[in-house]
């Protein structure tokens, strides 16, 4: 198993060896390592069991470092990082040589991000590099949003967790690209389509794509927990599994059956959200054959819970 603990010197020496440690950020829970440095690298693609064509995502300590990483930054990207970095949004731009390969998957494109989390903002400023971080899961696994999470999952595969908490929004971040200069989503998450589209308008979205080489991770099924997840009106899926044992996953209707885990009894989608990778963890650890889901309101960061729900239901 990891320690757990808040030593973020103890994190900074770990990094500059060039070793792995889970980062707390206000998305989920990263796993870190040296994003200049492809051995380190290396470690998070076999810890993670996570295929090379699956980029990284490159975490700075503030906005001004994007330029050191990336160039030709559309008009549109500076104004997505001045209203929402730090924050839960990933911009995918035209990379810099100092960036690696292997980080990007050869793509002539790197996602950054600057989290806003304030030990790993405090890490981030203390390191002469940025941090390379996917999920600290295993692939195509729920990404965990507490230190206990990664350490069931990945604890003997690195040897210090930074303890943030629970992961405030819960969910990975919204990832943009563009297009002609014209901005795309890529992945709908933590930072929801309404607050993204109040400062450059109405924006393509392009998610959903196991073929849109542009977002290689964005595999149909992942995101899902070991049971099988069946996704529809709860009611009647009651009804048709009759017959196996089965735990509900519900917005915030009480079904009242022995297994369920409520999201948001007060109907809200971001406490929804915080809630949502916990819940499917927990579920999944349940003696249940099944677990009967229901889409929450496609408002908001609910848009992000319904597109891992799908992704869930389809493993
Ligand atoms: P995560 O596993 O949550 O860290 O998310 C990483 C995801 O970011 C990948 O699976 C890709 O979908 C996306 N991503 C990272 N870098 C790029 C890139 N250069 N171009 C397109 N998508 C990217
Ligand atoms: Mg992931």
């Amino acid at each position: 198993m990891a320690e757990i603990g808040k030593d973020i010197t103890k994190a900074k020496q770990l990094l500059e060896a060039g070793e792995l440690v889970a980062i707390p950020t206000e998305t989920v829970y990263g796993l870190a390592g040296n994003a200049l440095d492809v051995t380190a690298v290396t470690k998070i693609f076999v810890a993670k069991n996570r295929p090379e064509f699956d980029p990284l995502i490159v975490h700075i300590a503030d906005r001004a470092q994007v330029n050191v990483y990336a160039e030709n930054i559309p008009e549109l990207a500076q104004q997505l990082a001045e209203r929402f970095w730090p924050g839960p949004l990933t911009l995918v731009l035209r990379r810099k040589n100092n960036i690696p390969d292997l980080v990007t998957s050869g793509l002539d494109t790197v996602g950054i991000r600057c989290p806003d989390h304030a030990l790993t903002r405090e890490l981030l400023q203390s390191l002469s590099f940025p941090l390379a971080a996917p999920s600290a899961n295993p692939f195509g696994y729920v990404s965990p949003t507490t230190p206990a999470h990664v350490n069931d999952q990945l604890g003997d595969k690195l040897s210090y967790i930074l303890d943030g908490g629970a992961c405030e929004v819960g969910i990975e971040s919204t990832i943009i690209g563009f297009e002609n200069d014209a901005p795309v989503v890529f992945r709908m998450g933590g930072l929801s389509l309404e607050k993204i589209e109040a400062v450059v308008g109405k924006v393509h979205i392009a998610t959903h794509s196991s073929s849109n080489p542009k977002a290689p991770g964005q595999l149909v099924s992942h995101y899902a927990p070991r049971k099988k997840v069946i996704l529809g009106d709860v009611k009647n899926l009651l009804k048709d599994y009759a017959k196996e044992v089965s735990a509900v996953l519900s917005f915030k209707t009480n079904f009242n059956v022995p297994h369920q885990f409520i999201l948001s009894p007060s109907g809200n989608v971001e406490e929804a959200a915080q809630r949502f990778f916990t819940a499917l963890r927990d579920l999944d650890k349940l003696p249940v054959d099944v677990i009967l889901a229901e889409q929450v309101p496609n408002v908001g960061l609910g848009r992000a819970i319904n597109d891992r729900l799908h992704r869930a239901s389809a493993a």
